[in-house]
C-alpha cells in the first residue's frame, strides 16, 4: 500500500494552504492555529484491485485509477468522487477505492460546512464507505488511519462552527438565553436547524472513529448539560436546579426536538461501551445560584422602599 504524496491540503478551519503536509499525521496551520490530521489518500493497488477483469476492462479499470489519483493529489475531490464511483462499478471488492471514495466524502462534507450547508447524510455514508473498504479487505491498515483523521478533523471543525455561530445568533440577547429565560427575539428557533445539524455531526464523527475518543461524547453531554452558550433545560421550579423529575425544555430543546435527558443518557450508554466504569459526574447547568439570590435581593429591596414611602 502506497499513500499518496498530496500537491496542496487546506485548513479544514479557514482554507489556507498548510505548509509542512508531507509524510506527517498532523500539522498547525500558520493561520488560525487548528490542528489538522492530515487526510492521506492510498494510491489503488493494481495488482490486487481489477485482477479480476478481462483485458479490455482492466485497461479502462487502470485509467480511471490513473484519473482518480491524479485528482486527489490535485485536490479535486468532486471529481475524484466520480471517479471512485466508476472504479467501483468495475471492481466492488476494492478496498483502496472504497477508502478514498470515504476521504472524497470527507472533504465534500468540508466543502458543504465552509458554506454552511451542513449536511449530516453526507458525513454519515463516510461511514458506510469505510465499513465497505473494511469489508473488502479487513488487513487494510490504511482503513484505520483514515478513519481516526477523519473523525478528528470533523469534529475540530463542527465544534468551532458551533461554538462561533451561536456566539453571533445570540449575541443580542445573549444574557436571558443564558439564563434560561425566553430570549427577546426567538434566536433559539434561528438556532434550532443549524444547532441540531452540528450536535449529530459531532457524533457522526465519534463513529466514524476506529479508536473511539469518548472525549468527543463527554463534550457533548456538557454541551446539553448548559455548559455552553446554548441552554436546553431550564429549571421548573425556580428553587431547584433542573433534574430529570423538575425541569423545562427550552424552545431550542423543544424545536430541535431534541429529549435532552434522553440524549445524554443514550450518550452515556455509548461511552460506556468503550470505559465500563465510566459515571457522568457532570452537572445540569440552570441558573446560578448569585442570580437568584440578587433577583430575590431586588424584591426585597423594593417591598422595603414601598413601605417606607
Ligand atoms: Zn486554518
Amino acid at each position: 500500500m502506497k499513500v499518496l504524496a498530496l500537491q496542496a491540503v487546506n485548513c479544514i478551519s479557514c482554507g489556507a494552504a498548510l505548509e509542512n503536509f508531507q509524510g506527517v499525521s498532523e500539522t498547525t496551520c500558520n493561520y488560525c492555529g487548528t490542528v489538522n490530521k492530515i487526510v492521506k489518500p492510498v494510491s489503488v493497488d493494481r495488482k490486487k484491485a481489477g485482477s479480476n477483469l478481462d483485458t479490455k476492462d482492466k485497461k479502462s479499470f487502470e485509467n480511471i485509477c490513473d484519473i482518480l489519483e491524479k485528482s486527489m493529489v490535485a485536490g479535486n475531490y468532486n471529481e475524484a468522487y466520480e471517479y471512485c464511483n466508476k472504479g467501483l462499478e468495475l471492481d466492488p471488492t476494492s478496498s483502496d477505492l472504497w477508502s478514498n471514495k470515504a476521504v472524497c466524502a470527507f472533504w465534500k462534507s468540508m466543502s458543504l460546512l465552509s458554506e454552511d450547508k451542513i449536511s449530516n447524510t453526507n458525513a454519515r455514508e463516510i461511514t458506510t464507505f469505510l465499513a465497505a473498504a473494511k469489508d473488502a479487505d479487513p488487513d487494510n491498515e490504511h482503513y484505520k488511519e483514515t478513519a481516526n483523521s477523519i473523525s478528528d478533523n470533523l469534529y475540530i471543525v463542527t465544534k468551532f462552527k458551533l461554538d462561533n455561530y451561536t456566539a453571533l445568533a445570540v449575541k443580542f440577547n445573549l444574557a436571558f438565553v443564558a439564563y434560561g429565560a425566553n430570549s427577546l427575539i426567538d434566536t433559539d428557533r434561528i438556532m434550532t436547524s443549524v444547532v441540531k445539524d452540528y450536535l449529530d455531526l459531532i457524533e457522526t464523527s465519534y463513529d466514524i472513529a476506529e479508536d473511539k475518543n469518548t472525549e468527543i461524547l463527554k463534550s457533548l453531554i456538557s454541551e446539553i448539560k448548559g455548559h455552553t452558550a446554548r441552554k436546553y433545560v431550564t429549571e421548573a421550579n425556580f428553587f431547584q436546579p433542573p433534574s430529570k423529575d423538575s425541569h423545562k425544555e427550552t424552545n431550542l430543546a423543544h424545536h430541535a426536538k431534541i429529549r435532552p435527558f434522553l440524549k445524554v443518557d443514550m450518550l452515556v450508554g455509548k461511552i460506556k461501551k468503550e470505559e465500563t466504569d465510566y459515571v457522568d459526574n457532570i452537572e445540569w447547568k440552570g441558573t446560578p445560584q448569585w442570580v437568584k439570590y440578587f433577583m430575590i435581593a431586588c424584591v426585597i429591596f423594593f417591598i422595603i422602599v414601598m413601605i417606607l414611602s
